[in-house]
């Protein structure tokens, strides 16, 4: 049975704040901890190279990690490669495919910088980019994108839920669509996957890019590219881990995930991530969004009816509420919400700038939640905004 008050006994953190900024970084479980500490404390070694009873079991203990997040993800085990965090992952692809002058990528207005950058970086070689617009809630038509797709187009490149407005787009379509016009595409599922139900195999993207330390509630420094066929990049690095034969005048590079991994890799965060989709998993991904959902919803609505608070995205948000106290900065916003009640929410731009912009101010609060946030946490985070707002403005 899903209880979120029943949750909270793994998160020691949350009995001191109140902790809102789940879309920069989830709290970390303490069976997610433990298992990291095991690996220190009990078989430390280093992944898949020794014979050794430590090496073994660490690569063993690595590799059944690899096997949870692949289910997890609705994927396949050689097609799940760990990366550091989703602008690795997105890197990854920018950096792996064969790029020609007057190739073009197809992107979005309410992409994270992470999702941008790599491929306006691409213009250096002549790559065209289009960045197709939303609408003023943060959603991006798919015929929008279908009319952006020319001839010239290799990668279509979309977040599944905008970091800023909580909206969402509709990525199998958008998919399909890349899919028809022969070209590829790739979802940012920074802000999807572990807060509502995500089957790598239903959405058929060829490239998805997951953070492990959001909704999977792995440590920091952990992310995972799900390739749909391993051969559509080249590897990234080189080095150690990747090669199946040597000489000096060349190499002869390992089967995927080995070839997409050079060097020793983060092998305490892979196993703690291990760890934290079988939480997530035993939660339960249906009543995980719907917790989560609820709570965003009912933010949104309460705060949009305080006097001068203006709050962002569609009414069917994901987990993230985007609002601003009128004539009040969002850090002086944030800083008073944690200075007076230990509230802790992110403010700014988000890493998305052009999605600011779409708004047309200079930042946002913005408030996120997690499976393990409460009621009493929305009623808090409402009564201390309505008390801004009355008295400082
Ligand atoms: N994409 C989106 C939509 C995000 O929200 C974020 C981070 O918040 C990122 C990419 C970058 O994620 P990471 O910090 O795992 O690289």
């Amino acid at each position: 049975m899903f209880d979120p008050v029943d949750i909270r006994k793994d998160f020691p953190v949350l009995g001191k704040y109140v902790y809102l900024d789940s879309a920069a970084t989830t709290q970390t479980p303490r069976q997610v901890v433990e298992a990291m500490c095991d690996y220190f404390y009990k078989y430390a070694a280093n992944h898949g190279r020794g014979a050794h009873r430590l090496a073994r079991e660490t690569t063993n203990h690595y590799e059944d990690a690899r096997e949870a997040v692949a289910e997890f993800l609705g994927g396949d085990y050689e097609h799940t490669i760990f990366t550091r965090n989703t602008t690795e992952s997105i890197n990854m692809v920018a950096l792996g495919l064969d790029w020609e002058a007057g190739d073009h990528v197809v992107t979005t207005h309410v992409e994270h910088h992470s999702n941008l950058l790599p491929w306006l970086r691409l213009k250096e070689k002549g790559v065209e980019v289009t960045v197709v617009t939303s609408d003023p809630r943060g959603t991006v038509d798919p015929c929008d994108i279908d009319r952006a797709i020319t001839d010239r187009t290799k990668l279509v490149a979309v977040t599944h839920v905008s970091n800023v407005f909580g909206s969402h787009m509709d990525v199998k379509e958008i998919t399909r669509i890349a899919h028809r016009h022969g070209c590829m595409s790739l979802v940012d599922a920074a802000q999807s996957v572990g807060h509502m139900p995500f089957d790598v195999a239903d959405i058929d993207s060829d490239f998805v890019a997951v953070p492990g330390h959001k909704g999977m509630m792995g440590p920091q420094g952990t992310g995972v590219l799900y390739l749909k066929d391993t051969d559509s990049i080249r590897p990234t690095y080189l080095g150690g881990g990747t090669v199946y034969a040597v000489t000096e005048d060349g190499y002869k590079l390992e089967n995927a995930p080995g070839r997409f991994e050079a060097g020793t890799p983060n092998i305490p965060g892979v196993i703690g991530l291990g760890k934290g989709v079988e939480y997530v998993k035993a939660l339960g991904i249906g009543d995980i969004q719907q917790h989560e959902e609820h709570l965003a919803r009912d933010a949104a609505r309460r705060l949009s009816e305080i006097d001068r608070v203006e709050v962002y995205g569609p009414s069917d948000r994901a987990a993230v509420v985007p609002f601003n106290v009128i004539g009040l900065n969002p850090h002086d916003v944030a800083m008073i919400l944690d200075e007076t009640r230990k509230i802790c929410v992110r403010s700014g731009h988000h890493c998305a700038i052009p999605s600011i912009n779409l708004l047309k101010v200079e930042g946002t609060v913005r408030a996120s939640f997690g499976a393990y946030n409460l009621p009493r946490e929305v009623d808090l985070l409402v009564d201390t905004v309505e008390q801004i707002a009355t008295t400082l403005t």
